[in-house]
């Protein structure tokens, strides 16, 4: 399985899920906003040195359908850019905000379109029951998890389902691991292909 963070880094909870990740020796993708990578050069680029996967989630937060095709395709490239000027990298998967894509993302952007299986709306309820709930309750093998690491219930709520999950006996690997090992996945990882 992929547990996936979107729209950090924060100073606030970044690190500290980053800790709990390291305690247990496991990897997740962090979807990446650029605002935010170029304010907090120091957090990805510890969470590339640890071995988590950047993704790209574009510069500002951009819903790539709610703007022109040109600024759409501008921010994907900006945010690419500023995580290559951090840490020396192409992030190689994307997702849009809200998952929100249209035909002319799928034909212009080939990097894979990584959706997900399980919404745990971790940024709607900031509970951390709610969270530890929805993802043990139906978490299998192959899913990949959408979680934000902004938020005080989301940190609390990783300390405590890393452990659980490596304990029920999934492998945590990053996105491009999953697709990888399993191919494209139904619904979740979407390319042009
Ligand atoms: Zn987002």
């Amino acid at each position: 399985i992929a547990i996936t963070f979107d729209d950090g880094p924060h100073p606030r909870k970044t690190a500290e899920i980053l800790d709990f990740l390291a305690e247990n020796s496991v990897r997740a993708t962090f979807f990446v906003v650029g605002e935010n990578a170029k304010y907090y050069p120091d957090l990805i680029d510890r969470e590339a040195s640890e071995g988590h996967e950047i993704g790209n989630h574009t510069y500002g937060h951009v819903v790539l359908t709610k703007t022109d095709n040109e600024n759409a395709l501008r921010e994907l490239a900006k945010n690419d850019e500023v995580i290559f000027d951090t840490v020396g990298i192409k992030p190689s998967v994307v997702r849009p905000p809200c998952g929100c894509y249209n035909d002319f993302i799928r034909q212009n952007e080939k990097r894979p379109l990584v959706m997900w299986t399980i919404d745990t709306r971790d940024w709607s309820h900031q509970n951390k029951d709610r969270t530890v709930n929805t993802v043990l309750s139906s978490v299998k093998d192959g899913d990949i998890i959408l979680m934000h690491d902004l938020f005080v219930p989301t940190a609390e709520a990783s300390e405590i389902l890393i452990p659980e999950l490596v304990n029920r006996g999934f492998q945590l690997v990053t996105v491009s691991e999953l697709i990888n090992y399993r191919g494209e996945i139904n619904g979740t990882v979407l390319n042009n292909s």
